[in-house]
């Protein structure tokens, strides 16, 4: 009767014992789902921000962007964090757009409505204005002459584009914007930068948006552009405080761009820093008007109260 119980009880702990090595085993043997890689808030760590370069595609498509014919933006998408969901405003031409961009506000505020050259700049302050103010130093390098609208000469401490020491449209080139990018930031070192390349868009009105012309010609020379401006910035002593983000006015569809169309307010935003963790991306949607506010707050400046733009996911709790 003992030698029964006793065995009973054996045979008990042997199965329980069983089941604890099964369990243990399936524990150790377990796949873990790999954590995505991506979609990861950019940690909260002094910034120490002191150059932001703004680097807008005119009439860049999100979508365009491949690992051929863009092998430099998409090396910064990879390396960076990239927002996949971001819009321009509804009136998506370049001029009303860039001033969205420039100065956080929406048309009827900044009231830059039409798309042509014009005297003077508009009354809303953009970057460099309100940079100047807290003796930071900004340059602009854009190659579409209506783009002199949107800076004020005596607080812009560089300006390079067409209307500017006799410089016309057809000499502003990505190419010749990135030699001069190269010539001025590699020496003076602006707080803030904002570059502005116009193939995409000239390819896009000429052979449709997602023509062979549009991918395989326009978006090379322009992200060409870009890797020469990176190279640059990795070149200098200043690489490590510099964050670089690649944007866009709109996108574009068919010949035109102002129909309202997803394809129309589709754009890329694409922050890259190298302090930061690096393959990431947020989902959260992101405004061009997002753009100005947030490069105040990374150069540790305030934002207007009347600014409708607001700091973007990833950066609005660092503390630069
Ligand atoms: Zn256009």
């Amino acid at each position: 009767m003992i030698n029964a119980m006793t065995s009973r009880t054996l045979l008990i702990q042997r199965l329980l014992l069983i089941m604890l090595l099964s369990y243990l085993t399936a524990c150790t043997t377990l796949q873990l789902p790999k954590l995505p890689t991506k979609q990861q808030p950019i940690p909260s760590s002094p910034l120490n921000v002191k150059h932001v370069v703004l680097i807008s595609v005119d009439g860049l498509r999100p979508d365009a962007i491949n690992r051929d014919n863009a092998p430099h933006i998409y090396q910064l998408l990879q390396q960076g964090h990239y927002y996949t969901h971001a819009k321009t405003i509804g009136r998506s031409l370049t001029l009303p757009s860039h001033a969205s961009m420039l100065t956080g506000l929406p048309v009827d505020i900044h009231r830059v409505v039409k798309n042509k050259p014009m005297p003077g700049y508009m009354k809303s302050p953009s970057i460099p204005t309100l940079l100047a103010k807290r003796d930071m130093t900004s340059a602009a390098f854009f190659s579409k002459k209506k783009m002199t609208y949107l800076f004020s000469p005596t607080q812009t401490n560089y300006m390079f584009g067409p209307g500017i020491n006799g410089l016309e449209e057809k000499d502003t080139t990505a190419q010749l914007i990135a030699e001069d990018f190269k010539f001025m930031w590699g020496s003076a070192g602006y707080n803030f930068s904002f570059v502005h390349l116009r193939e995409p868009d000239r390819s896009g009105h000429a052979y449709g948006w997602m023509s062979d012309d549009y991918l395989n010609r326009a978006i090379p020379s322009a992200d060409n552009a870009v890797g020469s401006i990176i190279k640059t910035i990795q070149a200098s002593r200043r690489a490590a405080m510099t964050l670089v983000i690649i944007t866009a006015d709109h996108g574009g569809k068919n010949n035109d761009h102002w129909h309202g169309r997803e394809e129309d307010q589709r754009i890329p935003w694409i922050a890259y820093y190298p302090q930061l963790t690096q393959n990431s991306y947020s989902n959260e949607w992101v405004s061009t008007m997002d753009t100005a506010p947030t490069i105040l707050y990374l150069l540790g400046k305030p934002i207007p109260k009347n600014m409708q733009g607001r700091v973007v996911e990833g950066f609005r709790d660092e503390k630069p």
